[in-house]
C-alpha cells in the first residue's frame, strides 16, 4: 500500500466512483479498493451530496432464491461470468461492466422504468459474486425446463427445479380442502 503510485491511486478513485454511481455501499468500497475509510466517505459525499448510509449490509443467501430476485440474480450473474472470462474487464471491473449491462437488458422495453430501483442493487450484486466465490452458491440446470439459474451449492443434482418452473405453495388451500372434507364426514 505504501508504494501506491499516484496513477494507481487515480485509478482506484475513478473505479470508487463509478461504483457510487451505481449504488455501491461504503463497505463494498473499501473491499475493492486500498482507498482509506476517509478518502472513500469523503469521495461518497462529494458524488452523492449526503453521507453513507450506515449499518450491515444485507447479508442472505435466500434473498437470491425467491423468484424475482432469482431471475435478475440469475441474468445478472450471466452477464458477468461473460464479462469475466471474455473481456480484460476482470474483478470489480467486471463487476461494474456487468452491472452496467444488468441495468440496461432489466430497463429494455421500459423505458419509463429507467429511474425505479433495479431489482437487484450494485450491493447485492458484489454479495452474489462473493457468494459464488466462496462456494455458498452455483448455476443449476433445472430438471424441468433445463433453464440454468442461481441456486444453493449442494444441492442434490438432477432434483434443482426453478424459479419460474416451481409452482407456487398451496398449503393454505390444502389444509382449507381437508377441512371441508372432513366436516363431510
Ligand atoms: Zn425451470
Amino acid at each position: 500500500m505504501a508504494t501506491r503510485s499516484v496513477a494507481g491511486e487515480a485509478r482506484e478513485i475513478e473505479l470508487a466512483s463509478q461504483m457510487i454511481h451505481l449504488g455501491a455501499r461504503l463497505q463494498v468500497l473499501q473491499a475493492e479498493t486500498g482507498l482509506s475509510y476517509d478518502r472513500l466517505s469523503r469521495l461518497y459525499r462529494e458524488i452523492k451530496g449526503c453521507s453513507p448510509p450506515k449499518g450491515m449490509l444485507p447479508f442472505s443467501v435466500d434473498w437470491f432464491m425467491t423468484w424475482l430476485p432469482n431471475i435478475h440474480s440469475t441474468m445478472f450473474y450471466s452477464i458477468y461470468r461473460y464479462v469475466d472470462q471474455h473481456t480484460t474487464a476482470k474483478g470489480a471491473r467486471a463487476l461494474v461492466e456487468a452491472y452496467k449491462l444488468y441495468l440496461e437488458q432489466s430497463s429494455a422495453g421500459r423505458p419509463e422504468h429507467t429511474d425505479a430501483e433495479p431489482v437487484l442493487s450494485f450491493t447485492r450484486a458484489w454479495m452474489l459474486v462473493r457468494f459464488f466465490d466462496g462456494g455458498l452458491l452455483q448455476m443449476s440446470n433445472c430438471a424441468r425446463c433445463d433453464g440454468s439459474f442461481v441456486a444453493h451449492a449442494h444441492d442434490p443434482k438432477g432434483s434443482y427445479v426453478c424459479a419460474i418452473c416451481k409452482p407456487p405453495p398451496r398449503a393454505g388451500k390444502t389444509r382449507a380442502s381437508k377441512k371441508s372434507s372432513s366436516a363431510q364426514i
